[in-house]
């Protein structure tokens, strides 16, 4: 075990990681068979202030972390009941008792967590607060911290407003229909037009998709005004002067600040968008196009995207086979997986949309839930999300609860890295043909991607420190931006986007605030261990796994020290980064 624990500790911790690692064994158990039965909030609330009780009485800080054990049983007992309840409401929607059931924890879960803050406030304010640090880390403690810094009584209504305004921006994309000669799509059904092989193609549907978002243009405008006033409103009122830190302490910046990311967003501008402009003209010339557009630059080449070969069962067996080969510790995730009905990825009619993992914490058992249907999406399932169950898989081992609470940008390492690491077993999804391009278009894709993810964020940036601009002053901002960070960029005549409104349709900018740099910090991890594998997989994987184990025991710059990679914000990593990209394309 890898886990770095001081001395004094390194007993109870040996002891509670045995008692963990025996529970999966004896817990062990297939996802239909698991037993299901309604919490009972009350009886839960009474058991709480019970603890609570015991925790005020306790004369020591080890008295006090027995409770604290049995607070961790509690909460598992209760996210493990509310979890399958949401599993198996969504892997059949027409099953009406967990529809009733998932009503239930919808109404009951916010009072349930309300208690579990109180619960915290007394952990926090302990008399033998020095002693728990020892136990369950000081990040924990610093996360609870910033968590009672970012709200308060006051600003609840405004957070209430702030969901409704951010539910309203969901709902009108959600509700988007446009005409396909004479089929009706919503934006999702739209996308593959949108990367289709035939230019002509792909063209209408950019023109489909701007239409669209140009006829609810206004409403965009008048939403974002809203948030954005809202926001700096609810900072306002908690004594900051704008809502970007706030928002910092949202997000869960517990280790690095503004100027930390200004300084990863100018050396990205400096070294990474040139590095990036090349894989545009890369692309430019694979196409055999005079002039790329924006609709054309989704695309590979000129056969379209590289997409799998197989059904969705033989996409499922190659992922078996692949982590069986890839490591003893991926095998074993895999196999439980599998044996434990913890993987249902294949789209049936009564499923809902979409896919997520989410975890299971009285087996120790992550879940993925997926809709397969044969295109390259179905492998992202299989490399992208297999990589954040795999570290919840490898997680379960650590005991203290608090150190499941990982920040994105570290989060995103686990499984953009596993996208990396899969790619000696690409060939299984894509057949021999297929796989070169697939391998590079990921790591293009991969790399274009870092300008854009920074432009989103500086823009936030912008707007939140200036948060008196009118709507068309934001848009400027935007325009200025798309030519720092792209500077190739052309809509080819698209009147929506060349207006400066591209960001409107960018769900994270309305919804999750200055969240977005996260996937640039875990992208830019995730190429120093790809540079890494190519050296050494070996080391580099040992490295990977190490950092699954060690989750949020520690602050994210402390973790990247440790497993020996850079951290993206310091001088020279950017270019070093780059330097080894280089090399691969
Ligand atoms: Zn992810």
């Amino acid at each position: 075990h890898v886990l770095t624990v001081c001395a004094a500790c390194a007993q109870t911790w040996a002891e509670l990681l045995q008692e963990n690692l025996q529970e999966r064994m004896t817990k062990k158990m297939k996802f239909s068979e698991m037993p299901y039965t309604r919490i009972d909030f009350a009886r839960v609330e009474e058991e709480m202030k019970g603890l609570m009780r015991e925790l005020q009485e306790a004369g020591n800080g080890e008295e006090q972390f027995a409770v604290h054990k049995k607070f961790y049983r509690l909460n598992d007992r209760v996210q493990t009941q509310a979890t399958i309840c949401s599993i198996r409401h969504t892997i059949d929607t027409t099953d009406s008792f967990y529809e009733k059931e998932q009503e239930y924890y919808d109404a009951q879960m916010p009072a349930y967590s309300n208690l579990c803050v109180a619960y915290q406030k007394l952990l926090f304010e302990s008399p033998y607060r020095a002693e728990l640090e020892q136990k369950i880390g000081p990040v924990a403690f610093k996360n609870m911290e910033m968590a009672m810094k970012a709200v308060s009584d006051e600003v609840i209504p405004l957070m209430q407003e702030e969901n409704a305004l951010v539910t309203e921006y969901e709902k009108l994309l959600a509700g988007a229909k446009i005409d396909w000669d004479g089929e009706t799509l919503n934006l999702s059904l739209l996308t593959p037009y949108l990367t289709s092989a035939d230019p002509a193609v792909r063209r209408k549907a950019a023109e489909k998709q701007n239409e669209f978002f140009e006829s609810i243009g206004q409403k965009l405008d008048e939403l974002y005004d809203r948030l954005v006033k809202n926001r700096t409103e609810q900072a306002r009122k908690l004594g900051f002067e704008t809502y970007t830190p706030l928002g910092y302490l949202r997000m869960q910046r517990n280790c690095y600040g503004r100027e930390e990311v200004e300084n990863l967003r100018r050396q990205v501008k400096e070294i990474f968008v040139p590095f990036a402009e090349k894989m545009y003209e890369k692309r430019r010339n694979r196409l055999g196009m005079d002039i790329m557009t924006w609709s054309d630059e989704q695309v590979f080449g000129p056969e379209g995207n590289p997409q799998p070969e197989g059904t969705p069962e033989e996409i499922l067996a190659a992922g078996q086979k692949m982590y069986g080969e890839l490591s003893p510790e991926t095998r074993e995730f895999f196999d439980f997986m599998m044996e434990n009905e913890l993987m249902d990825v294949f789209g049936r009619k009564t499923k809902a949309v979409g896919g997520y993992m989410t975890y299971l914490p009285d087996y120790k058992a992550p879940f993925i839930f997926a809709n397969f249907n044969g295109t390259s999406g179905d492998v992202d399932v299989m490399t992208h999300e297999c990589g954040h169950a795999f570290q919840g898989y490898l997680a379960a081992e650590d005991p203290i609860r608090e150190h499941a609470d990982i920040g994105m940008e570290t989060a995103e390492i686990h499984s953009m890295s596993m996208e990396f690491f899969t790619e000696p077993w690409y060939h299984l999804f894509f057949g021999e043909q297929k796989t070169k391009e697939y391998t590079q278009m990921h790591l293009e894709d991969a790399i274009m991607f870092v300008p854009y993810g920074c432009m989103v964020d500086e823009f936030q940036h912008e707007v939140y420190d200036h948060p008196e601009m009118t709507p068309d002053e934001r848009k400027q901002v935007w325009k200025r931006l798309e030519k720092e960070y792209k500077p190739h960029l052309n809509y080819g005549g698209l009147p929506f986007f060349e207006a400066g409104c591209f960001w409107q349709k960018q769900h994270h900018i309305y919804s999750y605030p200055l969240y977005y740099i996260d996937y640039v910090i875990a992208q830019l991890c995730a190429f120093e261990f790809k540079e890494w594998m190519e050296r050494d997989y070996e080391g580099a994987w040992k490295s990977y796994v190490k950092l699954c184990r060690m989750s949020a025991s520690k602050f994210h710059t402390e973790l990247l020290k440790d497993i020996g990679l850079d951290t993206p914000f310091a001088d020279g990593t950017i270019s070093k980064i780059v330097d080894g990209l280089e090399k691969l394309i």
